[in-house]
């Protein structure tokens, strides 16, 4: 490509909201043929809010202000619709100590003693914490699209709490265009199979990844590459940042974390999915007017 098409071509991707960083960017966007999107912040809103509160027998206020003690402890967006929901229904957070936060899992922090833990099925089964019982009202929570945050305190299942986070208004249309382009579509997500699947068929994604620790999605995208394809991924996250620096071009979400615009070759100031469709066709016909 030419200095002037390349130039153009940035400019004109300016003028659209997306801020490509790097004439190679620009031209490296042109034949990529995978594109792989982490679900929360960048299929989703990011914003989850709690949709169901379901105790194991223990007074809902009682396994509230717990659940809010306990999650005061994270930084992670499931936490945060948790100690909102808890706070608009004025009841105090039970007061905990000894805070750990495990990414990619969940929580665990102390109360009087006890042990409360806040997680993903896998980080309570880790625990050692028998879920069977439960089984069934998880399941059904994550085939709605829910996220089901499990609790437990002293060894026992103590209830457990569903979060749901909305679509962006414009995902589904991306993803759409996207597979015309021939493009295929994979969604990365931590979150668990079920819920991933619920929100694939909602959206009509070829294929996700569902479980991904944070440490590990950019091995995913290399395993991609591995097998001889081109690949773009769209993130927000701190966790998605070596994702995006292995990715053959990297796309940030303009509202995401500092550590993943750093980290990609174009941002998406408007933090829409379809700008990214247009970085891509921005791409093909900057390099079409060059052959
Ligand atoms: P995502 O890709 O959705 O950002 P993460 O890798 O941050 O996911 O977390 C994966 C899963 O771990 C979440 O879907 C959730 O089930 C669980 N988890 C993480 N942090 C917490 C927390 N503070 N409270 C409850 N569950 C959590
Ligand atoms: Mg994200």
């Amino acid at each position: 490509a030419t200095p002037v098409a390349i130039m153009v071509g940035t400019g004109k991707g300016a003028e659209n909201g997306i801020l490509i960083k790097s004439g190679e960017a620009l031209e490296r966007a042109h034949d990529i043929d995978t594109v792989v999107m982490d679900k929360t912040g960048t299929i989703t809103e990011g914003r989850p809010r709690v949709t169901a509160v379901d105790p194991f027998g223990m007074d809902e206020a009682l396994f509230l202000a717990a659940a809010a003690g306990l999650e005061q402890g994270s930084e992670h967006p499931l936490a945060e619709a948790v100690t909102s929901y808890v706070a608009a229904r004025g009841i105090a957070p039970q007061p905990m100590e000894h805070f750990e936060a495990i990414a990619g899992r969940g929580v665990r922090a102390e109360s009087s003693g006890a042990v409360w833990l806040a997680g993903n099925a896998e980080f309570l089964r880790e625990q050692g914490i028998d879920m069977t019982p439960y089984e069934q009202r998880l399941n059904a929570l994550a085939d709605s699209g829910c996220t089901p945050l499990l609790f437990a305190c002293g060894g026992t299942a103590a209830g457990l709490i569903g979060a749901a986070d909305v679509e962006k208004p414009t995902s589904a249309g991306a993803i759409r265009r996207f597979r015309q382009m021939g493009i295929d579509v994979i969604m990365l997500t931590g979150d668990n199979a079920r819920t991933a699947e619920a929100i694939r068929r909602r959206l009509d994604i070829p294929r996700v990844i569902a479980g991904v620790l944070p440490q590990n999605k950019a091995q995913h995208i290399a395993a991609l590459q591995a097998a001889g394809h081109k690949v773009a991924m769209i993130g927000d996250g701190i966790n998605d940042a070596p994702a995006l620096a292995q990715a053959d071009v990297g796309i940030a979400i303009g509202a995401g974390t500092d550590v993943a615009i750093e980290s990609a070759d174009a941002v998406l100031m408007r933090s829409d999915l379809l700008d990214a469709v247009s970085a891509v066709r921005l791409s093909r016909a900057v390099i079409r007017n060059i052959r």
